[in-house]
């Protein structure tokens, strides 16, 4: 898409945006122009910050007009690439984050209506305000935006108990490519009139239309809670443990995230504060948390129960079950920095796996003999939340291993995981979405008439192809 001819964009702009709404200068533009993980860089006509529904919808009728590409961008934490411009100079930037009002709280429905840029943050603030739960978690809560948790179906640390974005969202209100409205932000738990149109925009990464408000899916505030890490000889036995832990507990796991050796002593290595929980150490640990909303519950007591009995069947190894917060919050450290630790240790190749929760163990076995054969410069560090099948299924440069030629087997170790997945009935993409980075993936993996439906979406939707042009789909016509 070309729009250099375009005449007095900057003056069509500021009638729209006035001038508070609108960044021109490299200075201003710049901290859009590159993705998180520095793996992107673009440039852009423009950077607009609405301040109101209705200038997103003048905005985006008339660069449909123009034909211009406009990318959506919330707090730009995302993994794949997916808010950053091409290198064009020609698309405008479109930040969400002047959109942000909590625009009301109903406590008694379980509700709560907020605009695309509120942070997660904020609006876990003002449902804990209004003595509810809104359950998201991730580790960029304080960045990330409604907006880009529910265009990327974010996932995180609670899925297994309350399930990802997409689970969480009761209506959602959308600017179309053609500046026309959905205002289907109801707070409706059951609305079987049709298509579920507002699904559509989940997980669509802002090709399909411009989210800017939504109504979501509000929780009792959890009261009591019980965290435990434990020691297991094998993944087989992780899946195991979960399933009676769940049984026994009343359905109240919460979490269940998976932990390699080698994650802990490069956690315990590299992170301040962070140390192995255990004596001795075991090929694999998980952490589970317990949770209610009920006061004074005796969690603890059937989490110690459950994992005594464990114990004497030798179904785990070793357990330390936290006796207070500081110890609660001590674990999470330890599994919360496991990416950071990561980082310090050295250049490594990612892979955010999903495989049906049975076949893991078998999977993480397959894969890592294919590692071990081929790829010497890189060590296997494969964790992530269990319970929901998603591993992070990470390659990180061996100690001494030339950092160059590490990194260059990326293409034959990603098309060799990848492959594996397929075979094993998983998804190359479990919570971070397609962005740039995997649109070659997701044109090898998706079954060709899975592939054509979502293009005639696209196509129905969005047929001047301005919205995040190039995403998720690739640049061919739609
Ligand atoms: C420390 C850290 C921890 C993380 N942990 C997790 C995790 O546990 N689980 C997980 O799933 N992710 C995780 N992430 C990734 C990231 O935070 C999520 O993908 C998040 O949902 C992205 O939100 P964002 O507002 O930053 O979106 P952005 O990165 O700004 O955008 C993401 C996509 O959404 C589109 N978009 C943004 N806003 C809108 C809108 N209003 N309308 C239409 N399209 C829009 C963009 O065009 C882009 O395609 C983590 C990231 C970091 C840095």
């Amino acid at each position: 898409m070309t729009t250099l001819a375009v005449p007095n964009i900057e003056a069509r702009l500021l009638d729209i945006l006035g001038p508070e709404g609108l960044m021109l200068s490299a200075a201003q533009m710049a901290p859009f122009l590159v993705d998180h993980r520095q793996l992107y860089h673009g440039r852009a006509r423009a950077v607009a910050a609405p301040r109101t529904v209705e200038e997103v919808s003048r905005l985006l009728a008339w660069c449909n007009d123009e034909r211009i590409g406009v990318v959506p961008q919330g707090g730009n934490t995302g993994y794949c690439g997916g808010a950053t411009p091409d290198e064009s100079g020609c698309e405008i930037v479109l930040c969400m984050r002047r959109l942000a009002r909590i625009r009301s709280v109903d406590a008694l429905n379980y509700s709560l209506l907020a605009e695309a840029g509120c942070t997660l943050h904020e609006v876990r603030a003002a449902a804990d305000a209004a003595a509810r739960l809104f359950p998201l978690s991730l580790g960029s809560e304080g960045s990330c935006q409604i907006g880009g948790n529910l265009s990327t179906n974010a996932g995180g640390l609670s899925v297994l108990r309350y399930g990802m974005m997409r689970d969480l969202v009761l209506g959602l209100e959308v600017v179309l490519a053609d500046g026309r409205l959905l205002p289907c932000a109801q707070a409706l738990r059951k609305d079987n009139t049709g298509y579920d149109v507002k699904s559509l925009f989940v997980g669509a990464e802002g090709t399909l239309g411009i989210i800017t408000a939504a109504n979501l899916k509000l929780f009792p505030q959890i009261r009591s809670s019980a965290t435990a890490f434990v020691a297991l000889p094998d993944i087989a036995g992780a899946v195991a443990l979960l399933s009676e832990l769940r049984a026994a507990s009343g359905d109240r796991v919460s979490s269940f995230e998976l932990i390699p050796r080698i994650a802990v002593e490069l956690a315990a290595r590299h992170i301040p504060l962070v140390a192995d929980p255990l004596g001795h150490p075991h090929p694999w640990y998980v952490l589970c948390e317990l949770s209610s909303s009920e006061e004074g519950t005796a969690l603890a007591e059937v989490l110690e129960r459950a994992l005594g009995d464990a114990l004497e069947r030798g179904a785990i190894l070793d357990a330390a079950i936290a006796q207070n917060e500081r110890q609660r919050q001590a674990l999470w450290r330890l599994r919360e920095n496991i990416p950071e630790a990561q980082r310090r240790d050295g250049a490594s190749l990612k892979h955010d796996l999903s495989l049906p929760i049975t076949v893991l163990a078998q999977f993480v076995e397959r894969a890592a003999a294919w590692l071990d054969a081929n790829v010497p410069e890189g060590r296997l560090v494969a964790y992530g939340h269990l319970g929901d099948g998603n591993l992070h299924f990470n390659l990180n440069q061996a100690p001494g291993a030339d950092r160059t030629r590490f990194l260059a087997r990326e293409a034959v170790v990603k098309r060799a995981v990848h492959d594996l997945v397929r075979d094993f009935g998983g998804s190359f993409s479990a919570e971070h979405g397609i962005g740039q980075l995997k649109i070659d993936e997701l044109a090898r993996y998706a079954p060709p008439v899975e592939l054509e439906v979502m293009r005639a979406i696209k196509r129905a939707l969005d047929p001047r192809g301005i919205l995040n042009p190039g995403k998720v789909l690739g640049t061919e016509p739609p």
